[in-house]
């Protein structure tokens, strides 16, 4: 399929220093194509960022019926354009499209629009240590219809936004609230898919989690409330008796790729890895014992994000003195240095953006 050129915007780019909260402003091109049951994907074009006009009995305005996706371009200090593991993320699109009933995207074909709408975006990428342009594929269901069913119309589009770090308080630990009565996915449900409606049903746990003075929120199982899973949109992370212990992905955690890249440069570094069922009660203990001495959140947006304590049943576990760990940092210092040119990449994570790719 072709991919039209129609946007009219020119010459603007990004000014490092007016980057604010992650997410808050974009790049000027889009990338949009939309869908028809019988006749596929269509209508592909790079175009100004600019409104949708949407029916408002699109069918994603009720049942939300939505996925995306979050990856980063990197421009590293020679001018080259990268993209990290970009076809882990393709894979996972297609894998949420089909658990909520979308069609899903040729590989080949979303890889190239990944690296065009990358490069159109070129000079909106922030060439500086810790920033990038976030990268955010969406797909959403557009059928002006009112039953409960599959949407046979659908919109993908990708959206690009210049950020610096993701969290305002820079890379520095901070105390995460474990949820003791909500619940942000079960086995069975849709916790494995990147889909809209996860995210809504944890902004009433994270207001009360704010109001606490705590930024993130850590689930728990949906059905004994006892084993860990993950944190806002990040895997976590525990280094216990000097070996690197994650949740087992038993059907209601996200697949992620910083989770998946973590383990990899941990056993290169020598480091054993497990990945397990963590009792909450079991970590809290090994958290006051020291047995425990590391604990990190992982994911695309935040990197790394090292965690001082858990606040469970209104007591605070310190990890550690509550300092940033070792491992930790030196996990934070490949991870990133393989995303920004500054270590080899011996695993064949990095695809160049070309112009050539296009
Ligand atoms: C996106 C996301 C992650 C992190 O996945 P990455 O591929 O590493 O970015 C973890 N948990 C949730 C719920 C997410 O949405």
């Amino acid at each position: 399929m072709q991919i039209n050129r129609t946007y009219t915007s020119r010459g603007t780019s990004i000014d490092v220093a007016s980057i604010g909260a992650f997410g808050s402003q974009f790049a000027d091109k889009m990338f949009v194509m939309k869908y028809n049951e019988g006749l596929g994907w269509h209508d592909a074009a790079i175009r100004d960022f600019e409104p949708f006009v949407l029916s408002p009995a699109s069918l994603v305005f009720h049942y939300a019926q939505e996925i995306f996706e979050g990856q980063k371009a990197y421009k590293w200090e020679d001018g080259r354009i990268v993209l990290f593991r970009p076809e882990m993320n393709v894979d996972r699109f297609n894998k949420s499209a089909e658990r909520m009933c979308m069609p899903v995207i040729d590989e080949e074909f979303f890889m190239r629009i990944l690296m065009e709408t990358t490069w159109e975006n070129r000079d909106w990428i922030p060439q500086k240590d810790g920033y990038s342009l976030y990268i955010r594929p969406t797909m959403i269901a557009t059928e002006p219809v009112l039953g409960v069913r599959p949407s046979s119309e659908y919109i993908f589009f990708i959206i690009n936004s210049p950020i610096g770090h993701y969290f305002s308080e820079g890379y520095k630990p901070v105390n995460i609230l474990v949820s003791d009565g909500y619940v942000r996915a079960v086995q069975g449900g849709v916790g494995e898919a990147k889909t809209g409606g996860n995210y809504a049903a944890s902004l009433r746990i994270m207001k009360d989690a704010r109001k606490k003075g705590f930024t993130q929120v850590l689930w728990l199982d949906g059905r004994e409330n006892r084993y860990i899973e993950e944190v806002g949109t990040m895997n976590m992370c525990f280094i216990r008796e000097g070996k690197l212990v994650t949740p087992a992905l038993t059907g209601s955690i996200l697949h992620g790729v910083t989770r998946d890249s973590v383990m990899v440069l941990a056993r290169h570094m020598g480091i054993d890895v497990e990945e397990t069922r963590l009792d909450i009660d079991e970590v809290c203990r090994d958290i006051d014992s020291g047995k425990i001495t590391e604990c990190f959140g992982c994911g695309t947006a935040c990197v790394i994000s090292p965690i001082s304590g858990l606040c469970f049943r209104e007591k605070i576990h310190t990890v550690d003195g509550g300092k940033i760990g070792k491992i930790t940092q030196s996990v934070y210092d490949y991870l990133t240095g393989i995303q920004y040119g500054k270590i080899k990449d011996d695993f064949g994570w990095i695809r160049e953006v070309t112009e050539l790719s296009g």
